[in-house]
């Protein structure tokens, strides 16, 4: 195997306090970097102590969007042991991202050692207060600068690390989703299943007009007809229907969430009948009318789940479950957190330990 070379840093940093953390604004003392060149392929493996990196102004990553990324959290059980969640689903959704955007493909093992190592050294940032983690950031830029649209000859993969605090300090809460008619996040065909960069630009807008209108988040329909779910803000989406639980199908646009997976998983194990199929937004307000629309929420790594509780489509609002969080919705929640931090037996195999030497 590899070997990855540690340089430690010699000025660590404050800790914030635990109840102050926010979403991705401290970092740990750490940061993962590897090199890529044409000729030398993925090299030099490093930890070194976190900070700035120098970019020619030409490096492609400016110009044309060839970057990917990916989001995975490692947790402190309350014996003091390091979790973390599907970290081996989180890079070989990687790889897939890599390959629609031209990227040379990562060793999967590779960087899961990186990984491990990285969060072993920082381990004193893994927070311990209810409803904390340290939110794990892999991403790769291309780095050549040369300004011919091609795919660069160069790339850094690089891991940072954030302690974030709770979601719910205020316990969980339903949001209220704007429905978008006008604009959309991805299209069959283009770059929608890839966390890539640009999908996350292209959905600012209409996220600020949703926000503008007292919307936290978009519930985003299909690219050509407007008409079929996709996904809600940077989540995945489920509604509960006359007693089943559905999600649209992977078609292409949508993003296979890790915590989407998960959760169809949990309910099958379950026996809570789940189908993944397409979905459209007529259908699910007619559910709502006749009162089938149980629930409804998102899912995806930083909140785990996000339940609705309200929706407005052009105009029409829909009030789902009282605008209070389901009963499924909360099963589900503190489950799958329960799995992640380690206070409910976890029967999938889902979390794997990180040994501190
Ligand atoms: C990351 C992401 C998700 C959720 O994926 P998880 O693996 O569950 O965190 C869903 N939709 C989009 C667009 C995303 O970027």
């Amino acid at each position: 195997m590899t070997t990855i070379s540690i340089e430690r840093s010699t000025n660590t940093k404050k800790k914030p306090p635990q109840d102050q953390l926010g979403f991705g604004i401290h970092y740990t003392d750490h940061m993962f970097v590897m090199d890529y060149s044409t000729e030398k392929g993925w090299h030099e493996p490093r930890i070194i102590p976190y900070q700035p990196i120098v970019l020619d102004p030409a490096a492609k990553v400016f110009h044309y969007g060839q970057t990917i990324f990916e989001g995975l959290k490692a947790y402190k059980t309350a014996d003091g042991r390091i979790q973390l969640f599907r970290p081996r689903d989180n890079f070989r959704r990687m790889n897939r991202s890599n390959d629609r955007m031209s990227v040379p493909e990562i060793d999967i093992d590779l960087a899961i050692d990186a990984l491990e190592q990285l969060v072993a050294v920082d381990h004193d940032w893994i927070p311990d207060l209810e409803g904390t983690s340290l939110y794990i950031r892999p991403f790769v830029i291309a780095t050549e600068p040369l300004l011919g649209v091609s795919p660069s000859e160069h790339y850094k993969f690089m891991i940072i690390m954030s302690p974030v605090g709770a979601y719910y300090p205020e316990g969980i809460n339903p949001v209220k989703i704007h429905v978008e008619s006008n604009y959309v996040r991805a299209v069959v065909g283009g770059v929608g299943e890839a966390k890539t960069a640009g999908n996350y630009a292209a959905a600012l807008k209409s996220q600020q007009e949703a926000k503008e209108h007292g919307y936290t988040q978009v519930l985003w329909l299909d690219g050509k007809q407007h008409k079929y779910i996709e996904e809600v803000g940077s989540m995945n989406v489920f509604f509960k229907i006359g007693g089943t639980v559905y999600t649209p199908a992977l078609n292409g646009s949508i993003l296979a969430g890790i915590t989407r997976n998960s959760v169809i998983q949990l309910l099958k194990h379950w026996g809570v009948p789940v189908e993944e199929r397409v979905l459209s937004i007529d259908e699910l307000y007619e559910a709502g009318r006749n009162g089938t629309l149980e629930e409804a929420f998102g899912t995806g790594t930083a909140a785990v789940i996000s339940p609705i509780g309200e929706m407005n489509w052009n105009g029409e609002k829909l009030i789902i479950g009282e605008g209070k969080t389901g009963q499924l919705s909360k099963s589900v929640y503190d489950t799958l957190t329960g799995i992640q931090t380690g206070a409910v037996e976890d029967p999938f195999g889902w979390t794997q330990q990180v040994e501190v030497k």
